[in-house]
């Protein structure tokens, strides 16, 4: 089945014998037991990592409504299974202490969302890291002990696009796990190019209405076992209320997805050229890999900060605000805000300058858009901080 299809009847294959039409909410935290040997077997099934039992037995081992999103997330990545979490940090959290044996190292593509890159340069979690910018540094970096491959692709903020077979190939025997925020199911799959996980912070597209938090990592079912283990054991859950809705954003996520992008296009080619802009960002998709840019795209106003800031200021239909994938327009100041914890060097190797604004396109008309953006480029002060 083509995507299309899946994204609308994927995870809802039980439905005819619930005689229901929607996905059932199961707010259980806890579930009555009938037998105790029963119960045993289940309790040890779900905390050896298993997708399902006959008995969830508690929320925190098992939920049936989070369970019908992941089986939809993992038809989408063409992967065996997926295990949802509370957050894309949380599911990243996990999937490193999965992969990572001590001593841990990973290998990690600059740019990366601020996040990852914060949470990878602070050692929180006790993990060494390397970073690298392509595929043909990343030999040299492995070491024995390296458990992940951490990349991006589109990359934020800067929409760089890597080749994800060659880290494939360069990784060897090492799991490579990419971040498919940008691209969406839509438009890349990972999972076809090599990559071992497929990570998604839902809160972005898959979600798609900027009213829930969540992450998802698409993979094997030996890996996805070992995720849940993590899971249980660190309660990073997903609530069933998050996972209704993440599910019911999933058969319009292709049409938002082709509308947004459509958008986007038109406005990245006018952006550039228009005077005040000095840099458009946005990914090249080489029909392969990536099947569309998306809509996401970056741009550079003439004038740095200042004059950034004061687009940000002049916007009256696009919103100044973190995160993307929303219905309605977002920008934002990769520099200032989610980049902010980079640190400087990086951010001034990477390109994330101080006029360079994030723009994630929504569904409102092109036309509305691009009015909005003219009056607010018209509003920066000729050689503003040059
Ligand atoms: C937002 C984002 C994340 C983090 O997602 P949360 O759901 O907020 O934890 C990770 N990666 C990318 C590319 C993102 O845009």
């Amino acid at each position: 089945m083509e995507t299309d299809t899946r994204a609308v009847h994927a995870g809802r294959s039980d439905f005819r014998a619930l005689t229901v039409h929607a996905p059932p909410i199961d707010l259980s935290t806890t579930y009555p037991i009938s037998d105790l040997e029963e119960a045993i077997g289940d309790l040890d099934a779900l905390a050896a990592g298993a997708c399902a039992a006959r008995n969830p037995i508690y929320a925190r081992l098992h939920n049936p409504t989070v369970a019908r999103f992941e089986e939809a997330i993992a038809e989408l990545e063409h992967t065996e299974e997926a295990v949802a979490f509370a957050s894309a940090m949380a599911a990243l959290t996990a999937a490193l202490l999965a992969a990572c044996e001590q001593p841990r190292h990973v290998v990690a593509f600059r740019p990366l969302y601020g996040g990852t890159d914060h949470l990878l340069a602070s050692n929180l979690l006790g993990i060494d890291v390397s970073w690298v910018r392509e595929p043909d540094e990343l030999p040299s970096a492995l070491r024995p002990e390296t458990g992940l491959v951490v990349l991006e692709t589109p990359q934020n903020p800067t929409l760089g696009t890597i080749d994800i077979e060659a880290v494939v190939s360069a990784a060897g025997d090492v799991p490579v796990l990419v971040d498919n925020t940008f691209a969406t199911p839509v438009l890349q799959n990972p999972a076809l190019h090599g990559a071992a996980y497929v990570l998604h912070s839902a809160t972005k597209f898959l979600g798609g209405h900027g009213d829930v938090l969540a992450g998802v990592v698409a993979t094997s079912a030996e890996r996805a076992a070992r995720l849940r283990q993590v899971r249980i054991l660190t309660g990073a859950v997903l609530h069933p209320v998050a996972a209704y809705l993440l599910h019911r954003s999933l058969p319009t996520l292709p049409a938002r997805v082709r509308v947004a992008q459509a958008t986007a296009s038109i406005l990245a080619e006018r952006l550039s050229r228009h005077p005040r802009v000095t840099r458009v960002l946005y990914p090249e998709a080489d029909g392969r890999q990536l099947r569309g840019p998306g809509s996401v795209l970056a741009f550079e106003v003439d004038g740095g900060r200042e004059a950034a800031s004061a687009v940000l200021r002049a916007l009256e239909l696009v919103t100044p605000a973190v995160s993307l994938g929303a219905t309605d327009t977002l920008v934002q100041h990769p520099a200032g805000l989610t980049h902010r914890l980079v640190d400087d060097q990086a951010k001034a190797e990477l390109g994330i300058t101080d006029g360079l604004l994030r723009l994630s396109v929504g569904l409102e008309d092109v036309e509305d858009l691009w009015g909005d953006l003219v009056q607010a480029l018209a509003s920066v002060p000729v050689g503003a901080a040059a």
